[in-house]
């Protein structure tokens, strides 16, 4: 078998030019890429493409909360980190501690879950909500783009050869209720069967924005804003008439292939119960 090359830089400007000059496949945490390439027990992963371990590069690691309100993640910082930084957002957190278990959380990287593209990546879905984007950055420079367009469906990403993920950016939210659940098969190590999550302001009384975005429903994760913009400008009160509109819409949004009944049920279920909450004037906050 042909030998591949293993690159371990050291900086970032080192690994865009390896990066650019052999295609070479980034890994990060590895807990994607090592179980795609395993051969069996006590048998080393067999990549046919050159690889670059990339955890060496500080540049791409940590969370700054930023002037504007955004957050800016790394894209090597680790699930445990962005689910115990109170200046991620409640849903991303959310999401971030209910990765895996706790082993899993402190090597899974948030680049590797958006790189891999899975429908049933856990992040992707609460920062498709937050229109989060990402950052890519080649020796050409930057980019960045709403993650919603950088993940094309399933395994499929905008990511160049010669592109690396640097970071995410998460701009300010202020809702008035969020919701968020995980339907997993049990606690830990769990890849999700289902998950959802829901925001809604109200602002003089008015529904000013609503927001929904189901993963491990479809190629990728679905975000209907026409249906969304179907309760804006209701009053609280009002939801429950458009209700069973708005969620037949939803309906329409998610596309998903295995169990479908099952996932159409339970998503119609989880955002019954959270516009039911809203109209019912909950105190504000998480809709558990
Ligand atoms: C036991 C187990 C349980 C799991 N449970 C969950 C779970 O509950 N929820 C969940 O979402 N996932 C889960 N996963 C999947 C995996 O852990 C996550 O997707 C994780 O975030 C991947 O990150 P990583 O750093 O390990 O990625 P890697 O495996 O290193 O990389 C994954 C992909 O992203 C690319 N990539 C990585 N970093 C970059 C970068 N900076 N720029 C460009 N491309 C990059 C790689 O080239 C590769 O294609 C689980 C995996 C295992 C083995």
């Amino acid at each position: 078998m042909a030998e591949v090359k293993c690159y371990i830089p050291k900086t970032l400007e080192e690994a865009l030019a390896i990066r650019k000059a052999t295609g070479a496949i980034p890994l990060a945490g590895g807990t994607d890429l090592m179980v795609q390439h395993y051969e069996g027990s006590g048998l080393s992963p067999v990549f046919k493409k050159p690889i670059m371990i990339i955890t060496n590069l500080c540049e791409l690691k940590g969370i700054k909360k930023m002037e504007d309100g955004s957050v800016e993640i790394g894209a090597l910082t680790v699930s445990r980190e962005i689910a115990e930084c109170e200046d991620v957002h409640y849903l991303v957190r959310s999401a971030a501690s209910r990765m895996g278990a706790i082993s899993l959380r402190n090597s899974a990287t948030i680049g590797g879950n958006i790189g891999n593209a899975s429908p049933k990546g856990d992040l992707p879905q609460p920062l498709i909500l937050l229109d989060a984007e990402v950052e890519l950055i080649s020796l050409e420079g930057s980019r960045r783009m709403l993650l919603d367009d950088f993940i094309k469906g399933a395994k499929k990403t905008e990511l160049r050869e010669d592109e690396i993920i640097s970071k995410v950016i998460i701009p300010p939210a202020d809702f008035t209720y969020i919701f968020y659940r995980k339907i997993g098969t049990r606690r830990a190590n769990a890849i999700s069967k289902l998950s959802l999550s829901a925001a809604c302001k109200v602002k003089d009384g008015k529904i000013v924005d609503f927001r929904a975005s189901s993963g491990a429903a479809g190629p990728k994760v679905a975000r209907g804003k026409d249906a969304e913009r179907m309760l804006i400008g209701l009053a609280p009160e009002e939801l429950k008439s458009r209700k069973e509109e708005f969620l037949d819409a939803w309906n329409g949004v998610i596309s998903p292939h295995a169990m479908p009944e099952w996932r159409r049920n339970s998503t119609r279920r989880m955002l019954d119960y959270f516009i039911d909450a809203v109209a019912s004037g909950s105190p504000e906050g998480i809709i558990e």
